[in-house]
């Protein structure tokens, strides 16, 4: 029989639903369990796509093109779940759905409503998923706090679930805070009323998970037990992790949480295999080098919206046993510095990333930056946006096109260096076309990348409208670009290098999103490894 587990949240947001979900993913599948995820995201939006990264963190894409929420990466970090379209469920798609088929004259007369006609369409997706061969578990986060009028339908159509399959079959787990108050008070107060107003749509939760700065007494745990009426063994702590997240799971199974859930969902599992992830967190811990990597981006003010970048750099270290310190450099800020004020701005970094983004505005800077670390020879690492911006620095330092740009900053530019496509301007004028989702590039040998990946064909996620122009390609070669990659027949430039310059490598595509603390991205452990040599060099 198929399992499904409810991931719920209460107090306030923020608190680590999605981490802790994935977590039990982990653990789960360390016990050789297959598990599917599913993220649920209250909103009107049908995706994520046209949402600021500001208002909403980073879009992750997945291989076959769908823009979803960001918890879909830590997903894909901690387990090995196949994270698609399907996996990432929305308010917009359901009313979507919905709406089509009562047009359609689905409903043969009848009124569409909320229950069951919503719910029915929750359920639907959440067993398309589950009903899958082979799958054993389905964890589903569902986003928001409780409480939230947005929420009511997802939470109703998870309390339905458990008598549709069975109590044995459905599990909650309900996440919330344990604040800290006045002179170092902790206070379960918050936790009673959010397991009463879960209680009052119909759903006692199976498993509490307790975020609190640190671990609770057993007086503080009992007291929880008692006014929730969840078991003293399900009350599980999420405290605060100081030196990385990627130890969650593991503090999971100190609470045997794992164990908790096998019983009560009467499923049968292997001993749990955690080796690998305990080496992985150790070295985390303890790696002995730190470098420094400057990220030159216009959306640094919010952590979240270059997540899988950050995350991929700090797999870069483990994989060459080091720490990544990031130095989050604002773009629009470089533009009014002096060239000594730049000097002294990089001086203690030892790698540049520059990362994708959206629209004119930071370009200039990132553009300053590129230059100081081709010509200072610093490794530098331009995705999406940050490929472009290191085209355009090139033509215009190099091949002396003073003008050169993109013609998303500068349609009437002479130098339209990186552009639409001819086919592409006319669908554009009919609202617009994106490359997105996971595409072949060829790799030419002898090239970093090349040698990066240590194979010459690779396949990658990417989400751009933008291209290098393909009239620009002799000239740009010819003065010192190389041209790295391609889409397979050569149509489209997938990648690029500095010539005479230790690491200076631009990719179209966005490989943060394939990077695990497991298997860290090839391309992101190489541009540690070369700027852990910069460092060597410049002690
Ligand atoms: N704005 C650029 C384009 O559309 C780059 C996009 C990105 O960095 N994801 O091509």
């Amino acid at each position: 029989m198929k399992k499904y587990i409810f991931f719920s949240g209460g107090v306030c947001s923020s608190l680590g639903k999605g981490l802790a979900a994935t977590s039990l993913a982990n653990l789960l599948e360390s016990r050789g369990l297959s598990v599917q995820m599913i993220k649920i995201d209250p909103y009107l939006n049908v995706d994520a796509g046209t949402m600021s990264p500001y208002q909403h963190g980073e879009v992750y894409v997945t291989d076959d093109g769908a823009e979803t929420d960001l918890d879909l990466g830590s997903y894909a970090r901690f387990t090995k779940a196949p994270i698609l379209k399907a996996n990432s469920i929305t308010t917009g798609q359901i009313y979507q759905e919905v709406i089509k088929k009562e047009r359609e004259g689905r409903y043969l007369g009848r009124t569409v409503q909320i229950i069951p006609h919503i719910t029915d369409e929750i359920k639907r997706r959440i067993l398309t998923v589950g009903k899958q061969p082979g799958v054993d578990v389905t964890i589903i986060e569902i986003g928001g706090t409780v409480g939230d009028i947005e929420s009511i339908p997802y939470l109703e159509a998870a309390r339905q679930m458990s008598s549709d399959l069975g109590k044995k079959n459905v599990l909650y787990v309900h996440l919330t805070l344990i604040p800290v108050v006045g002179g170092g008070e902790l206070k379960t107060k918050p936790t009673q009323h959010s397991v009463k107003e879960l209680r009052e749509i119909g759903i006692q939760p199976d498993i509490l998970i307790c975020r609190a700065p640190e671990m609770l007494s057993n007086d503080i745990i009992r007291k929880i037990s008692l006014f929730t009426n969840v078991e003293k063994e399900a009350v599980i702590i999420g405290y605060d992790l100081k030196e990385t997240i990627y130890e969650l799971p593991i503090v999971f199974r100190q609470q045997k949480m794992d164990e908790i859930v096998l019983k009560k969902l009467e499923l049968e599992a292997g001993e749990p295999d955690i080796q690998q992830w305990e080496k992985m967190v150790s070295i985390c811990k303890n790696a002995d080098k730190i470098i420094r990597i400057g990220v030159v981006g216009k959306y640094i003010h919010l952590p979240d919206s270059y997540k899988s970048i950050y995350e991929a750099l700090a797999h870069g270290g483990i994989a060459n046993n080091a720490r990544v310190e990031l130095k989050k450099i604002d773009s629009e800020d470089l533009e009014s510095f002096s060239d000594e004020e730049i000097e002294a701005e990089f001086a203690d970094i030892h790698g540049v990333l520059i990362p994708g983004g959206f629209g004119m505005r930071g370009t200039i800077g990132m553009i300053r930056g590129a230059e100081f670390a081709r010509t200072r020879q610093i490794p530098c690492f331009g995705i999406c946006l940050g490929m472009q911006i290191m085209v355009i620095e090139h033509a215009r330092n190099v091949l002396n096109l003073a003008d050169a740009d993109s013609t998303e900053f500068k349609p009437e530019t002479k130098n339209p260096v990186i552009s639409l496509l001819e086919e592409q301007i006319d669908i554009t004028q009919m609202g617009g076309t994106m490359r997105l989702g996971k595409s072949e590039s060829n790799l030419v040998p002898g090239t970093i990348i090349h040698e990066a990946y240590k194979s010459g064909q690779i396949f990658e996620r990417h989400r751009h409208r933008y291209e290098v122009a393909n009239s620009y390609r002799d000239q740009l070669s010819a003065s010192g670009l190389i041209i790295s990659g391609y889409t397979p027949g050569e149509e489209l430039v997938e990648s690029i290098e500095w010539s005479d310059h230790p690491w200076g490598v631009g990719v179209q595509f966005h490989p943060e999103f394939k990077s695990t603390p497991i298997n860290p991205h090839p391309l992101f452990a190489n541009f540690i490894k070369s700027s852990l040599r910069h460092e060597e060099k410049n002690i």
